[in-house]
């Protein structure tokens, strides 16, 4: 094989092999292979069939394919391109280093328990060939394993884990993108595992249903930066008071593109801090303190995550194995159209249906109201997250379902049932939000926006409630209550 590559014996090259960082900016993997001055095989592997892959789901797939384009021209401008392959990453990765004689292969560190078998089995194969395998941390602010309880356990609740963070000190300044980067832009695949990326077919097309999501969001790295310049500028300042009203849009959305890291955590740190020293209100750095701390949540999560590899299917807590939980496909489908009569819930599923995300409040209120009001098993509910959210996360959504539902770490008492009339009343007090997304509202005065069955008739064309509150509640709570 090595025969017919491109690059003799004394001009190895190396490969970057992308996976959840898609960007050049702060991209240690990147960075450390531009260092050695050796040309750089830019590499990405779909990789769907190795044993337990959990697969994207459709809006997760569309964003990949947004965010592997924008690499791709990237690279393209740069003098390289994006090498795209399809195939079980631990046969297609070393057979790529063979093919290309290459000297090292270099990645950023992913933390799921499949991904951590597959880059084993890379690392040890590519070791056994000769080739330098190395990884480098690109995705979060501290290692999971780097904080630990003072017995060295791992955390259970996030006030400590995040207390303990920062006891380890600040992260890290982000690297830039590398001044000096000599791509290659041919192909050294005799495999055939290489395919266009078109080929990978992630983006719907009969019937498209990505409209709304395209009209939402900029994928890939450039639109991460845009975004996070948007956020820094406009809506820092009012992030501590301001984050839980779904419709001040004071959060930064930046979910997807840390999800695909398309932009780093350690840029968005330095950046929210450079901004509150840059700016002459003091109080911004309460705002940034709390930004901060939402990033924590995503760390904590990951944590979770890598020493709860099952996080997604079982229980945190095992006494929830013994959850009555209703099997309802009508209801199930109800809360996923949007159409549970509770008008905060279904503004939140028709504005994750429409645009592939929803604000973090009402993530709570729906969550809440599927495993509580509707009885319904949190593993239901985080599926249909994971097809329809862009920013489907492999640690913050099976974290956060647990949370809510109770059965996780650092769980939310049981008896804690949010209203979702009082929910509504207390964030969107003057009903926008909810009148955006439920035309049908459009004329209901704001005193009553968040119960309109006490209007009756005048609003036939909403769903009548589909279970009524104090009654979900006294089930739950005896469901809750069963539980040892
Ligand atoms: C039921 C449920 C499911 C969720 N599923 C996901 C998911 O699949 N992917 C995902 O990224 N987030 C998930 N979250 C967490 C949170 O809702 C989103 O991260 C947040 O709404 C994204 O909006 P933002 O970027 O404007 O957040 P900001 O408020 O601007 O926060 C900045 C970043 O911090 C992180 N973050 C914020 N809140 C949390 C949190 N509670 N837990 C973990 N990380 C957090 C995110 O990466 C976010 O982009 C979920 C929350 C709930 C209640």
């Amino acid at each position: 094989m090595a025969a017919e590559t491109p690059f003799p014996e004394s001009e190895r090259p190396v490969i970057v092999w992308f996976r959840d960082d898609i960007r050049l900016c702060d991209n240690p993997a990147l960075t450390a292979a531009a260092n050695c001055g050796h040309r750089i095989i830019c590499v990405f592997v779909h990789d769907e069939e190795s044993e337990g892959v959990r697969p994207l789901g459709g809006a997760a797939r569309w964003w990949l394919h947004g965010a592997l384009k924008e690499l791709d021209d990237a690279l393209r401008a740069l003098g390289g391109r994006l090498c795209v392959h399809k195939g079980v990453a631990s046969t297609v990765m070393p057979q790529l280093a063979a093919d290309s004689n290459a000297a090292a292969v270099y990645w950023n560190r992913r933390y799921g328990a499949v991904e951590r078998r597959v880059d084993e089995a890379v690392k040890a194969t590519l070791k056994a060939q000769g080739v330098e395998a190395e990884s480098f941390n690109g995705h979060l602010l501290y290692e999971p394993w780097s904080i630990k309880t003072k017995s060295g356990t791992p955390f259970r609740v996030f006030s400590a884990f995040w207390r303990a963070a920062h006891e380890a000190g600040e992260p890290g300044q982000p690297l830039g993108v590398p001044s000096r980067i000599n791509l290659f832009n041919g192909s050294c695949n005799q495999a055939s595992t290489e395919v266009e990326l078109i080929d990978l077919a992630l983006e719907p097309s009969s019937p498209d249903w990505a409209g709304g999501l395209r009209s939402c969001w900029r994928r890939g790295e450039a639109g991460a930066q845009a975004q996070l310049e948007f956020f820094l500028k406009e809506h820092l300042k009012e992030y501590a008071d301001l984050r839980d009203f779904p419709n001040r849009s004071a959060t930064s959305r930046l979910s997807p593109y840390l999800r695909f890291g398309n932009i780093s955590p350690r840029q968005l740190w330095h950046a929210a801090e450079a901004a509150a020293n840059s700016a002459t209100n003091p109080g911004l750095h309460r705002d940034l303190e709390k930004f901060r701390s939402e990033l924590g949540w995503r760390e904590f999560s990951y944590h979770l995550l890598y020493y709860n590899p099952q996080i997604a299917t079982q229980n945190l807590q095992s006494k929830f194995d013994a959850m009555p939980w209703r099997s309802d496909a009508d209801v199930l489908r109800a809360w996923q159209l949007g159409k549970t009569g509770y008008p905060i819930v279904d503004a939140g599923m028709r504005e994750l249906w429409t645009t592939g995300w929803m604000h973090n409040r009402v993530r709570m209120v729906v969550a809440s109201f599927l495993v509580k009001h509707l009885l319904i098993d949190w593993r239901q509910g985080e599926t249909w997250f994971w097809d329809t959210l862009v920013d489907a996360d492999p640690a913050n959504s099976a974290a956060s379902w647990q949370w809510v539902a109770g059965s996780g770490a650092d769980a939310a008492p049981y008896f804690r049932v949010f209203n979702p009339v009082l929910q509504g009343e207390k964030f969107d007090p003057d009903g926008r939000y909810v009148k955006r997304w439920l035309p049908e509202l459009a004329d209901v005065s704001p005193s009553v926006i968040h119960r309109p069955w006490q209007l009756g008739s005048k609003v036939e064309a909403y769903a009548g409630r589909i279970v009524e509150h104090d009654l979900a509640r006294r089930r739950a709570l005896d469901a809750f209550k069963g539980l040892s």
